[in-house]
């Protein structure tokens, strides 16, 4: 578990060498606009410390801090898209079963449509 990683997309759009639309932002996070969005609002919650997945970021010195860090900034965004009364759904990705497609853990906001369970 590296702070950044040259060649991990994430870690290039936190440096700045590839664009975003960036909606949000703290000391551990950077929140963007996903590039291929699966709902009217779908953000991406990213904290600037490169880790793989969900299991090697948890592995990290006060991950747990951290982590809640993610979820408010998440909950923060819901709150100001005025989507927290409709409802919303955070997800994160984990492996090629469960879909990651970028190794660096994430935290995906979809809100502005109904969605259904279980997830295709
Ligand atoms: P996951 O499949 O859970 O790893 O999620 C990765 C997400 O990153 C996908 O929803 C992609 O659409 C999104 N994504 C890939 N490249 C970019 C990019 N350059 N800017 C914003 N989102 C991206
Ligand atoms: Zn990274």
């Amino acid at each position: 578990m590296t702070a950044s990683s040259a060649d991990c997309l994430f870690c290039r759009i936190l440096r700045g060498e590839i664009p975003a639309t960036v909606l949000g932002r703290s000391d551990r996070t950077l929140v963007i606009a996903d590039i291929t969005p699966q709902a009217p609002l779908h953000a991406l919650v990213i904290p600037r410390r490169h880790a793989e997945d969900i299991g090697a970021f948890m592995a990290g010195k006060d991950a747990e801090a951290e982590f809640a860090d993610l979820v408010a900034q998440a909950l923060a965004l819901a709150k100001e898209k005025q989507i927290d009364r409709t409802g919303y759904r955070l997800v994160v990705n984990t492996g090629s079963d469960g879909g990651q497609t970028v190794g660096h853990l994430h935290i995906h906001l979809l809100a502005g449509r109904p969605m259904g369970w279980p997830p295709g």
